[in-house]
């Protein structure tokens, strides 16, 4: 289970013992982490959860670890990615930075110094998200803590609940959110609620947020899943 607060960390690595001496060294210091043995099941993963790095062997089956990395990087993720690379491979180190890696490391590595990178990693991140209340995406400024939006055509007091629900947006940016965790977290509803004021609410962000609110740039209808938010227009 998640405890507020604590730093999430997603490993993808096929091999068992370099995965199994990494996760116990990050449990050790109290971090929380997930173990994905491929691409496509990280893929998953980090759509349904939260994570604040990744780290990613580039040697995967399937798709690989540079190609994660730059479909993340495409998708406008900034996740700190740790990337882990074949030994002394001079075309993995330069291709997985031009990839959008933050910082690699060359197999074999002392869990040391994978502690120390996992470390400068966080600390680079954690200033930015941490203090950060107001967000800009199309021609809007949001300002949560103030509770107030300026757009293209207006400025807008916030309601409490609309707060909520971009606070949930913002933070899963990119991620779909389901029907029923909105319900439950925004109106702490049950998620299995039949209830057109989900809908209605979405409409009304549009309306506030979007363009075009019958064409939404950035709050997109995941259809039989749920929303997601999206920052950059495609
Ligand atoms: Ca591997």
């Amino acid at each position: 289970m998640m405890t507020p607060g604590q730093t999430s960390i997603l490993l993808v690595e096929d091999e068992p013992h370099i995965a199994e001496g990494i996760l116990f060294n990050l449990e050790a210091e109290g971090y929380r982490s997930v173990h994905c043995l491929s691409a496509e099941e990280a893929i998953t993963k980090l759509d349904t959860d939260s994570f604040d790095l990744l780290v990613l062997d580039i040697m995967l089956p399937g798709i690989d670890g540079l190609e994660l990395c730059r479909r993340l990087r495409k998708s406008g993720s900034d996740l700190p990615i740790l990337m882990l690379t074949a030994r002394g491979d001079e075309v993995d180190r330069v291709a997985g930075l031009s990839a959008g890696a933050d910082d690699y490391l060359t197999k074999p590595f002392s869990l040391k110094e994978f502690l120390l990178r996992v470390k400068a990693l966080l600390r680079r991140s954690r200033p930015t998200r941490a203090e950060k209340t107001t967000y800009t995406f199309g021609d809007n400024l949001i300002d949560l803590a103030e509770r107030r939006a300026i757009t293209a055509t207006a400025q807008i007091e916030l309601t409490e609940l609309e707060v909520k629900m971009l606070e949930l947006f913002f933070s899963r940016e990119g991620k779909v959110i389901s029907r029923g965790e909105l319900l439950q977290t925004v109106w702490g509803m049950s998620p299995d609620t039949e209830t057109r004021t989900l809908d209605n609410f979405i409409v009304r962000l549009r309306k506030y947020f979007e363009t075009d609110p019958t064409h939404p740039d950035h709050f997109k209808t995941v259809r039989g899943r749920g929303y997601r938010f999206i920052r950059e227009k495609s």
